[in-house]
């Protein structure tokens, strides 16, 4: 029998809820407003209401729940997250599998997203199955700089499940502060909000489209975030030497254009000792990426799961 699982993304302003099998395809969906303002209890009750919608409890396997964090995987608890205002220690793993009776997970949303891209993303792209998928890091490109790192088919997580924080990488020394209390990270310069944030009333989109069309000042802001996510990329092969970096997120958009910009600031950057370059591609999920992703991994985590208590 195939097994299926409902991949949970709790975002900001949606929570999207899809039942996922174990190719990552979305088999149902849906989405409803997140309200943290009316509290986790609130919050878990609407998912399994429209988890009853979407399909047939008895025949879920196991649920992922995919978060901003920061949070603990191992625990089950979101500390406290920017984007869900008024959260602290929330034990939402527990919350949810305890309503649906049924076991889950919790991760990180970009960990989550990386994950599907690293699994699905390349079948959605028409690679070839069967193929060694070697480690990937993404970057996601919103407001924010979200990312994951897959190391040996695994997520990278680390000693406080803090790693791959390549938003908050400096890249400037002594340069722009950064809304974590850093200087010179790379999200200060290269997400969405930084780049718009350096003009009135343009959004980030807006500001390709300037540079696109030949406009000066906004082809400089856009040569300046894709030098730093060049610097980025440089340090990201030094420190694991991946496969491929993809870029993700709503900046992605700017496709071609944006992937040209960094691959010539990642040419002129590199070391030219050897040629283990990873390649630097597109994402392929969009923002399905981290549901699919979570619902695989609750599919994948066996003894990990956690029935709620
Ligand atoms: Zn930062």
């Amino acid at each position: 029998m195939m097994s299926l699982s409902l991949g949970v993304d709790i975002g900001g302003t949606d929570t999207k809820i899809g039942v996922i099998d174990d190719q990552g395809a979305i088999l149902a969906q849906t989405r409803f407003a997140t309200r943290p303002d009316r509290g986790a209890e609130s919050l878990a009750d609407e998912i399994v209401v429209n988890a009853h919608n979407l399909s047939e409890i008895d025949g879920i396997a196991a649920i992922g729940i995919g978060a901003p964090g920061p949070l603990s995987s191992k625990d089950g608890v979101i500390f406290k997250s920017p984007n869900l205002a008024g959260w602290v220690n929330v034990p939402i793993r527990d919350m949810v599998a305890r309503r649906l009776d049924r076991p889950a997970i919790l991760e990180n949303d970009a960990n989550a997203a990386a994950y599907g891209e690293y699994v699905a993303g390349q079948r959605a792209g028409g690679d070839v199955d069967g193929v060694q998928r070697g480690d990937m890091v993404l970057l996601t490109l919103g407001t924010g700089i979200g990312s994951g790192a897959i190391v040996g088919g695994e997520i990278l997580r680390g000693c406080h499940e803090n790693a791959s924080e390549w938003g908050h990488m400096i890249v400037v020394p002594g340069g722009r502060t950064c809304g974590c209390g850093q200087r010179g990270c790379l999200e200060a310069y290269a997400s969405a909000a930084a780049i718009a944030s350096r003009f009135e009333k343009m959004s980030a989109k807006d500001v390709f489209a300037a540079a696109r069309s030949g406009d000066g000042v906004a082809g400089e802001v856009v040569e300046e975030a894709c030098r730093c996510l060049a610097i980025a990329c440089v340090n990201i092969q030094h420190a694991l030497n991946p496969d491929r970096i993809l870029f993700g997120g709503g900046m992605s958009a700017a496709g071609d254009f944006l992937l040209a910009c960094v691959r010539r600031h990642f040419d002129a950057l590199r070391w030219n000792v050897h040629d283990d370059f990873p390649a630097l591609e597109l994402a392929r999920l969009g923002n399905d990426a981290g549901m699919i992703g979570v619902g695989l991994l609750a599919l994948q985590s066996g003894d990990d799961l956690v029935w709620g208590s």
